[in-house]
């Protein structure tokens, strides 16, 4: 390609430089060899003119001798001289004289005697019309004349010199006409022509001699000056092509070619230090992929899977091999799950999921161009096991009274409020007992603060026992604890709220911690037995019933009415 490129430039070049030039000779040669032709043209029509003249001349001394053998003898012998093609004395009308008897029997006649003896055979030769203009012309100027015709693709040159009817004619003629005759002298023009030829083919050879100097003198000059340089930088451009930054072009000289190399040559330093650049980030970049915690899995824009990190093999529990022949959507074996997350999450929010005995959090997203087409896909995943664990933990320390490990009071808020709105939504019966000990900053007194501790862990591990799995057994705080029976009414034959806190009123009191005993009061609200309007109003009155279980002598059970 590059060297197509470069000869075509080079044929450019040589094109533009060349064709000009070559016209320029050739028109130059053209000119002058027309010139030549011109002039030779010339020279040759005054030679002929000068031999015509000569020749009329000779022939007028002949004729004077009166002999008309001697002028036809003349006549033919001339004929015999290089470069003339035909001579004839004419008459007037354009005949050839000398054939036949009418000028022997007119000057017989006019000398009254047989001067010339007649000929037995007569011949009628016409050589031009008798209305030729160049003949008309001749008679009448009685000058020579002259004219050029192609007979038989020869061109030929004819003189046309009139004979005067001179003193020396009358001897035999008549004085009657000015002109006696014409002499056609015709000379044949080839001779010139050939020469012309010549040095046409001489022109031409010329040219074609100058003209390949010169092309080849540019071909040499563009490859050497234009040519060789461009491959140099071609080809090391294919070489950077092919991932070869490290190669400089050759800087000759200061022309622009050079400034080009050079210019070239700094881009490429550029590149290669940026290239360097992007190759140590991605050193960076693999180093922190490849020793990260989290498992990376990347894909390119046909969803194959181009990247696995040796945390996502271990958090997968699957080889990188076996990542990449299952493919990006089977990454948690379940390609559905993927594919929906994919497509319909938001981008920024991490799924938590159980798999293979982890809880994973995954992080799927398309990997986007700045214009917005998707070029492939990313799977973040981290292990988030012990992290849940913890979570859990905390969330059950936040939850648990830690003297006696049931719920907080904060936690009783939630859950009371929660199934509050449960048994107002589906109609369901809710129950709250709430019971406080009796006596017991007396029995603090008697028989020490750690005592009642022990008292009250003891209380709270029999509310543990119990209540029903769906119960919440709290620590209300200090001495005093609740219970939220949800879909429980207040009596249900015995099964009842009334009838659980009773039982576990008798439980209390037959309770005996390091041999000691104590008592509690319950005070128990139901919904809807009492219309309540929210959790806290339950519990007051819940408190109201524990207050009247006090003031009726403790160690009992009080049910809340209804005020109406
Ligand atoms: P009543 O029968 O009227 O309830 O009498 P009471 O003495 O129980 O009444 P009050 O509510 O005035 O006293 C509660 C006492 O409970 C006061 C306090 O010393 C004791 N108490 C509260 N929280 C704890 C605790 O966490 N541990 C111990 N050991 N005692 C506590
Ligand atoms: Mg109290
Ligand atoms: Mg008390």
């Amino acid at each position: 390609m590059p060297d197509r490129i470069l000869s075509s430039i080079g044929t450019k070049i040589i094109l533009g430089v060349a064709v000009p030039a070559a016209a320029i000779l050739t028109g130059m040669i053209l000119f002058y060899s027309t010139h030549e032709e011109e002039s030779l043209l010339k020279q040759n029509e005054a030679a002929r003119l000068e031999m015509a003249r000569s020749v009329i001349q000779g022939l007028n001394a002949v004729m004077m001798t009166g002999s008309a053998v001697m002028t036809q003898q003349f006549a033919e012998e001339l004929k015999k001289v290089p470069g003339v093609q035909d001579f004839r004395i004419l008459r007037n009308d354009g005949l050839e004289s000398f054939q036949d008897n009418k000028t022997i029997d007119e000057v017989n006649s006019y000398r009254d005697k047989i001067v010339f003896k007649p000929r037995d055979e007569e011949l009628e030769i016409r050589i031009i019309p008798a209305d030729q203009p160049a003949l008309l012309k001749a008679l009448e100027s009685k000058e020579m004349v002259s004219y050029a015709e192609n007979v038989e693709n020869a061109r030929n040159l004819t003189f046309l010199t009139p004979i005067p009817n001179q003193d020396r004619c009358h001897r035999c003629h008549d004085s009657d006409v000015p002109i006696r005759g014409v002499v056609k002298l015709t000379t044949t023009m080839e001779p010139v022509y050939t020469a012309i030829q010549e040095s046409r083919d001489r022109a031409f050879r010329i040219l074609a001699v100058a003209l390949s100097a010169l092309l080849m003198l540019v071909f040499v000059m563009v490859r050497r000056l234009v040519v060789a340089p461009l491959t140099l930088v071609t080809s090391a451009m294919s070489r950077v092509a092919a991932g070869d930054l490290t190669i400089q072009v050759p800087e000759l000289g200061q022309d622009e070619l050079s400034r080009m190399a050079k210019s070239f040559n700094h881009m490429l330093t550029q590149l290669l230090h940026t290239y360097t650049g992007f190759q140590q980030e991605r050193n960076k970049l693999n180093t922190i992929i490849l020793s990260a915690r989290e498992g990376i899995i990347v894909t390119d824009q046909e969803n194959h899977v181009v990247l696995v990190n040796p945390s996502a093999e271990r958090l997968l529990g699957k080889t990188a091999q076996q990542i990449v022949a299952e493919g990006f959507l089977h990454i948690l074996d379940d390609p559905e799950y993927i594919s929906s997350y994919i497509n319909h999450h938001g981008h920024n929010h991490p799924e938590e999921l159980v798999y293979k005995g982890q809880v994973l959090s995954v992080h799927a997203a398309r990997i986007l161009a700045p214009d917005g087409t998707p070029i492939g896909s990313a799977a973040l995943i981290r292990d988030i096991t012990e992290a849940k664990r913890l979570e859990h933990e905390l969330r059950v320390i936040s939850y648990t009274d830690k003297l006696t490990g049931i719920f907080n009071r904060r936690r009783m808020e939630e859950l009371l409020n929660a199934e509050f709105d449960r048994a107002v939504r589906y109609h369901y019966p809710l129950s709250f007992l709430l019971f406080d000990v009796d006596h017991f900053k007396r029995f603090n007194d008697e028989h020490g603060h750690d005592q009642g501790d022990r008292v009250l862990q003891a209380i709270g591990a029999l509310m543990k026992e119990h209540f029903r799995k769906i119960d919440f057994p709290c620590r209300y705080g200090g001495e005093e604890f609740c219970v939220i029976l949800p879909s429980t009414p207040a009596d249900l034959e015995g099964h009842g709220a009334w009838g659980v806190a009773d039982r576990f009123r008798q439980r209390v009191e037959a309770l005996v911690i390091d041999g000691l005993k104590v008592t509690i009061s319950i005070g128990v609200a139901v919904y809807p037995l009492i219309k309540i309007k929210d959790p806290s109003e339950m519990i007051k009155v819940a408190d109201n019933a524990l207050y009247q279980a006090k003031r009726a002598g403790r160690n009992r059970v009080i049910l809340a009415q209804s005020q109406e």
